[in-house]
């Protein structure tokens, strides 16, 4: 089973794409948290991510298609993964697809995540990560219960750069530009299904799952 949260940044696929992992066992396949790894460890794929991530861009499809071929012929990807954050653009879609019918393999489903635009540039200005352990957390919405530390594990929590206002605006941008063409190649290729995002995480995740056709 080869999954695809598509959406915004903000709309919430990471975190509906980890409860799934967590109930399914598919492994959450997120190039941005693959991209943050390297940044925390200094390596090469970490200092060439981390100048355009930082300023809301997209890292180059060579450079994430790379990644993404290493991590999907892994042993545990076998039964299936959720694919988080990839693909973002027109090239990184056709490659997958070249990449899976090499391994005998297809899409089974992709679910877009909508959301207007003023509910995401909240969602990302107020949201805030354990450094440690990488927990998110909302100012309003699902703030710590002591300011600036993690309910869990006690690290501090930070503002990711790239949620800072102004780089936000900028990853707005290049979603619409960039992104919602690969929503639209989905849709002709009839793979493409929708979940309102605007509602309660709980609701999101029922109607994802339905939509993905997980029961349990
Ligand atoms: P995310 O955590 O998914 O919002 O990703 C954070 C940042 O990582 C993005 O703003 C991009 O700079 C970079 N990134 C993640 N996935 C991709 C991708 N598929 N293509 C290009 N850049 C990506």
């Amino acid at each position: 089973m080869i999954i695809i949260p598509l959406g915004p940044p903000g709309s919430g696929k990471g975190t509906q794409s980890k409860k799934l992992m967590a109930e399914c066992g598919w492994p959450q396949l997120s190039t941005g948290d693959i991209f943050r790894v390297a940044i925390s460890n200094k390596t090469t794929l970490g200092l060439k991510a981390k100048e355009f991530m930082d300023k809301g861009e997209l890292v180059p499809d060579d450079v994430v298609i790379g990644v993404i071929k290493d991590r999907i012929t892994q042993s545990d990807c076998d039964e299936g993964s959720i694919l988080d954050g990839f693909p973002r653009t027109l090239i990184q879609a056709k490659a997958l697809d070249k990449m899976l019918s090499e391994l005998n393999r297809s899409i089974d489903k992709v679910v877009l995540f909508e959301i207007n635009q003023d509910e995401l540039v909240s969602r990302l200005s107020g949201r805030r990560v354990c450094k440690d352990c990488g927990a998110m957390f909302h100012l309003v919405a699902a703030p710590p219960k002591k300011s600036g530390t993690c309910d869990h594990c006690g690290g501090n929590l930070i503002q990711r750069k790239d949620d800072q206002a102004d780089v936000i605006l900028n990853r707005l941008k290049v979603y619409e530009n960039q992104t919602a063409p690969v929503a639209a190649y989905y849709g002709e290729k009839s793979k493409l299904q929708k979940v309102d995002a605007s509602q309660s995480p709980d609701d999101v995740y029922k109607t994802f799952k339905e939509l993905i056709g997980f029961h349990k």
